[in-house]
């Protein structure tokens, strides 16, 4: 007999076996969608194994397979069981993360989408004056589609709240059309792209190539470290890695953070490989989705570059992985599966024999751990293209400074000094500081009340443009006081460093520069941070003001002061992340100077300066960032000596959360097995989050497929309470 192991969704990571009818029989793989009798009704469902046998008699036979082609490959699926196991979740909610919605549902079939256009528009004014007053919801489709020519109906009708029956009342009267849409739809159609050829590599990148074509033509495959300074052409070698998998007929994957997917990296892939590229960005369309998704799965297109996701494109003849910045905490998920892209993406070198290259200029502690053992190949890049050299680091000790003058000061003298250099010769400045809004603290100097969110455990940031007072943690707005809420004293005091605030005193200081800010505040809309740095580049913007939005990634070679305002705010944090970021962070933020043939400054303002983090970072030493931080890290166990596991409970009743941890911790302790350290329950460090309170448990073991597939059966086989959420976190990212 033919037999199918299926999951649906919601099977609680249970899979049922199905018999699969003869007429089916050559058609399903693993990776088929398939519908299912499922109790009395039908349920959509993957294939994931074919079995020989089946434990149990009488299996009900499959209804019918949907789609010509297995929606995952059968590696991918692989890829999908270890994920479920690995991050403790069900089998079905890692299969379905490697479709994107669009595709998962079907929601929108391939290339018939409906098109609406008006019919004639010389005829169009005079149709608007006759139509009568209760129709202006048709008057304003009418003078929408004379704008935009042609729109999708679908979109159509949400953006305009207007009804099916209303648009095709004014189809039947002739008003417009609605055709079928021919074409894919090309989320480029219009960007021009000036096409580039490979570049003659120099020795150092020679090397580093060599061993990556090595890879890709032997039997057994390397992970490849990739650790190159800043500007020292990582992405030359990518690109023709690619190149080479190209000749071999080989298809490559290139992540990048999402937030490093802009204009300026994508089109260097596009040039270089024009049609062959997919790029998938979070601004695409469900639609735009489904297409790339399509040409990727048809094989139309060789190369995807693209956030997290990406990594699950569905290749058939992967030549090569690469994860651009793989020190970049976003390649964490934050919902189910909680996978790192970055681990996963090993992993599906692993299943399908793949290269796989991890390029960085500062490599997370894990990754430098495993090449440091030989689980990982380092290939080193130590100069910048063509012996530019990297910036000069200057710390300015913000207690000598501030001692000497009447009043603390935002700026530096030196600071200024550079900035009013660089603004007279015509170059440009980046200031950054990675905390939005104005001021941080709202503080009462008579009854020292200070605005706090309801909701949370946070203080309200103050944005005073907007003279509001916004919780960063959910969101939630309220007009800033003019006078204290709790006694009514007008002596409220703003502290704390923002954003807003830096760009304020920038414009007092120096009122003829063309500043802009860039954080989440300002660029809102879908294309103001391809805009921002589009105008910056072209050089229409003096100073640059940011959050850590501006240290990733960009390349403007007439940056040549760098201003980190202050520096030990990421030093102080609470995770013992902290200080890797905070090296990763500065040693970025440098890097964004002297790109160019102007040699770059970085001022770097503290009140630490002999801070060990920064210490090396101000060197640029790698090596003794890494001994320093393993040690600290092997004196804890922490990662990457061992891999922790995060539980959090989260309720509205403070109390109830508590007793259920604990009721759970006791439960856990008893059972669990010795070589597992099982902190106590801990409140979260944010005990109050969107009115609900979390409470932990932090487990840490060298073994964390056992630990992972020991906790997954243990919430399987207990039954939560309703009001109260557990949820699991393999390796995770933040303790908060
Ligand atoms: P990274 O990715 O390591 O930050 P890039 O690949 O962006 O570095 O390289 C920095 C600059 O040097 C880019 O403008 C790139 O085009 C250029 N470049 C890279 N390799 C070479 C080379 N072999 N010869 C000349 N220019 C190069
Ligand atoms: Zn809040």
């Amino acid at each position: 007999m033919n037999i199918a192991r299926i999951i649906t969704n919601l099977s609680l990571d249970k899979s049922f076996d199905y018999s699969i009818p003869s007429n089916l029989v050559n058609r399903i793989s693993i990776g088929s969608m398939v519908k299912v009798p499922f109790g009395k009704s039908s349920r959509k469902g993957f294939v994931i194994d074919l079995p020989q046998k089946s434990d149990y008699p009488d299996l009900k036979e499959i209804d019918s397979i949907i789609g010509n082609k297995p929606m995952i490959s059968s590696p991918l699926v692989e890829l999908g069981k270890w994920m479920a196991d690995y991050y403790c979740c069900t089998k079905e909610q890692a299969i379905i993360a490697l479709l994107p919605a669009a595709v998962r549902g079907r929601l929108i079939k391939e290339k018939t989408r409906k098109i609406v256009r008006v019919k004639n528009e010389a005829e169009i004014p005079i149709i608007l004056q006759s139509l009568n007053k209760k129709a202006s919801k048709q008057a304003d489709v009418l003078r929408f589609l004379l704008k935009n020519k042609e729109y999708p109906l679908s979109k159509l009708v949400k953006e305009h709240k207007i009804s099916y029956p209303a648009i095709r009342t004014m189809e039947a009267k002739n008003y417009i059309l609605i055709s079928d849409e021919t074409q894919a739809r090309d989320p480029f159609a219009n960007d021009r792209i000036i096409p580039t050829s490979p570049l003659n590599l120099n020795t150092e990148q020679s090397n580093a190539f060599n061993k990556v074509v090595h890879s890709i033509n032997s039997e057994k495959k390397d992970v490849i470290l990739l650790f190159g300074v800043t500007g020292s052409g990582k992405t030359e070698i990518y690109l023709q890695g690619i190149a080479e998998c190209l000749k071999l007929n080989l298809e490559s994957i290139v992540l990048v953070p999402e937030i490093a997917l802009t204009p300026q990296t994508t089109e260097r892939f596009r040039s270089r490989f024009g049609d062959q590229v997919s790029v998938l960005h979070s601004h695409l369309s469900a639609g735009e989705r489904f297409d790339e998704w399509n040409k990727i799965n048809n094989g139309q297109v060789k190369i995807v570059v693209g956030a997290r996701s990406a990594l699950f494109a569905p290749f058939r003849n992967l030549g090569l992985i690469i994860v651009d910045e793989e020190h970049e905490t976003s390649y964490k998920q934050g919902n189910i599966p909680r996978y790192h892209a970055r681990d996963v993406a090993v992993m599906r070198g692993k299943l399908e024999n793949i290269t796989v290259i991890l390029g960085t200029a500062t490599p997370s502690v894990e990754s430098f751990y495993n090449a440091k053992k030989g689980k990982y190949n380092l290939l080193t890049l130590s100069q910048r293209i063509e012996n530019q050299q990297l910036p000069e680091m200057n710390i300015v000790d913000l207690t000598v400074e501030n001692a000497e003058k009447e009043r603390y000061q935002i700026f530096s003298r030196r600071l200024i000094t550079e900035i009013r250099d660089a603004l007279e010769n015509g170059e440009q400045v980046m200031l950054f500081l990675n905390r939005r809004g104005y001021a941080t603290q709202l503080q009462c100097l008579k009854c020292d009340f200070v605005a706090e969110c309801s909701d949370c455990t946070m203080n309200f940031t103050y944005h005073k443009s907007r003279s509001q007072l916004i919780c960063h943690l959910c969101g939630s707005v309220t007009k800033a006081p003019e006078k204290c809420p709790g006694c009514g004293d007008k002596r409220i005091r703003f502290s704390g460093l923002g954003t807003e605030k830096i760009e304020a005193s920038i414009k007092g200081k120096f009122p003829y520069a063309r500043s802009l800010r860039m954080d989440s505040d300002t660029m809102t809309k879908k294309d103001s941070y391809r805009q921002a740095l589009t105008s910056f580049r072209a050089g229409e913007i003096d100073i640059l003001i940011g959050t850590q939005m501006i240290a990733k990634g960009l390349h403007f070679p007439n940056v040549t002061v760098v201003g980190i305002i202050f520096a030990d705010q990421s030093l102080n944090l609470t995770d013992f992340r902290a200080g890797e970021r905070a090296f990763q962070l500065l040693v970025q933020v440098a890097g964004r100077s002297g790109r160019g043939d102007l040699p770059g400054r970085v001022i770097v303002q503290t009140y630490t300066p002999c801070h060990p983090i920064l210490m090396s970072a101000i060197d640029q030493d790698y090596e003794l960032f890494f001994e320093k931080e393993l040690e600290s890290r092997m004196q804890l166990k922490l990662p990457p000596i061992e891999h922790l596991l995060l539980l959090s409970f989260k309720g509205e009743n403070d109390d109830e959360v508590r007793t259920y941890a604990t009721y759970c911790f006791e439960l856990l302790k008893s059972k669990i097995p010795k070589h597992i350290n099982c902190s106590p329950v801990l409140p979260s460090p944010i005990l109050k989050k969107r009115g609900l309170y979390t409470y932990q448990i932090l487990m840490c073991t060298e073994k964390i497929m056992v630990l992972s597939k020991y906790i997954k059966q243990f919430f399987y086989s207990i039954k939560s309470p309703k009001k109260i959420t557990v949820t699991i976190d393999v390796d995770p990212y933040s303790l908060l």
